[in-house]
């Protein structure tokens, strides 16, 4: 298998503590000393990323084979001096709903100019989306997929929950089927109108037949836990009946206002607890002390100009914090992770070290997934290089396309020459 030596890495960051150079990360709360040649050494939280200077990473097939210092490393069949920019691990993005049709911009302008966001605008979406070819969803879908590989994202989720029919839930995790491993299955997204009357007889649906369509496409199962959508009664009875299917839960928890979702997903085990946005202490202490990580979607409080959750108090706690972009044409239409980093660092006080490892080993976390968001030999070659010399210039150049190349898997879908030689 051909191998491909990077060079030229001005700033890496692994994601392995162990790797980190001496002196150039400090521990965990970031109060680093000795020589300090990374710019972004010195930041909370910078410990984790376990930060190297003038590296080198060698790709072997589609896995990392070797990282370590330029001057030591391996011959390798290609070459590809990268000029002095930064590596990160490729982005984690492990909220997203891309299975869907039509387009809600003049619902978000409505919104801009003073009306609430309220869950129930998801059916607009649902009614387009039934109606939808399969040919109009996958090229949606892949539309999608591409953009957010753009913007550096090698790893993405995708929920089902516009179709909210047998056959429409169905159809929707197989087409996310095809773009990634990480489907999720949402049937309790919202109660249709249809069964406007008959929620109950919903929920039943939800753990039934359509489940038993779904689940053998779908590795997660998730509920929008919300005041207009389910209950904490309906929440528990849907991720019970996913479990018994086999999926694993993941939850949208305590987005619109305080709620039993964020206790919900610590009680059942879940993998993650999405939004979190209004918590009590009791929250914050069940995310602190379960494995269920907190998984905060800024984009969705900027697109519906709605408080931010507080980060620092999840971090301070000892949560497990991931960020993702909750890429939906209703509330955050955005496949951008590094807008997501910007937002959590500007609006939500996290240090830049902080919000790349939740951008990238954060949603790792998220899924469950050891082999991605980090960067060490065995770890699959999903990398982005920046057109920067620093991770910093994620949130200190916002808006600005600052991906210069991607690796997913040890190839490049995104610069056609690379692997040059
Ligand atoms: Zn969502």
């Amino acid at each position: 298998m051909a191998t491909t030596l990077l060079t030229g890495i001005a700033e890496l960051v692994t994601n392995d503590p162990a790797m980190a150079e001496a002196g150039t990360a400090g521990p965990e709360d970031g109060a680093a000393s000795g020589s300090d040649r990374s710019a972004g050494s010195n930041l909370p939280g910078a410990g984790r990323l376990g930060l190297r200077t003038d590296a080198a990473v060698l790709i072997d097939g589609e896995r990392i084979g070797w990282i370590g210092s330029a001057g030591a490393a391996p011959a390798a069949d290609h070459r590809v001096d990268l000029g002095g920019r930064a590596v990160l691990p490729g982005f984690v993005d492990s909220h997203a709903h891309l299975v869907f049709a039509g387009d809600r911009a003049a619902e978000f302008a409505a919104r801009m100019t003073g009306q609430p966001y309220a869950a129930g605008g998801i059916r607009t979406t649902v009614a387009a989306t039934r109606a939808a070819t399969d040919e109009r969803l996958r090229a949606n879908v892949d539309r999608l997929r591409r953009e957010a590989l753009a913007a550096g994202t090698t790893t993405i989720e995708c929920k089902s929950g516009y179709g909210l029919t047998v056959a429409d839930e169905a159809r929707s995790v197989r087409l996310a089927a095809e773009l990634t491993d990480e489907v999720t299955y949402l049937g309790a997204h919202v109660v249709p109108a249809e069964y406007a009357d008959d929620p109950a007889g919903y929920v039943d649906l939800v753990c039934g037949e359509m489940l038993a369509a779904c689940a053998p496409h779908a590795r997660w199962v998730d509920v929008f836990c919300e005041r207009g959508a389910f209950d904490a009664d309906a929440t528990r009875q849907i991720l019970r009946a996913g479990t018994a299917a086999g999926l694993v839960p993941r939850l949208h928890a305590n987005q619109l206002g305080p709620g039993p979702g964020v206790q919900i997903a610590a009680e059942l085990g879940a993998a993650s607890a999405d939004h979190c946005t209004h918590l009590d202490d009791a929250d914050v202490a069940a995310l602190a002390d379960s494995g269920t990580v907190a998984t905060l979607l800024p984009g969705a409080e900027f697109s519906t100009r709605s408080p931010y959750p507080d980060a620092r108090r999840l971090l301070n706690a000892g949560a497990t914090v991931a960020l993702a972009t909750d890429c939906n044409p209703g509330s955050s239409f955005t496949t951008s992770m590094p807008l997501c980093v910007a937002l959590a660092v500007r609006e939500m006080r996290m240090s830049p070290a902080e919000a790349v490892w939740s951008a990238t080993a954060g949603g790792a976390a998220a899924l469950r997934r050891t082999d991605i968001g980090t960067l060490r030999a065995g770890a699959r070659a999903d990398l982005v290089v920046l057109d920067a010399p620093s991770y910093l210039h994620l949130a200190y150049r916002p808006g600005v396309p600052l991906v210069h190349a991607v690796f997913r898997a040890g190839t490049s879908p995104i610069v056609p020459s690379f692997p040059a030689s």
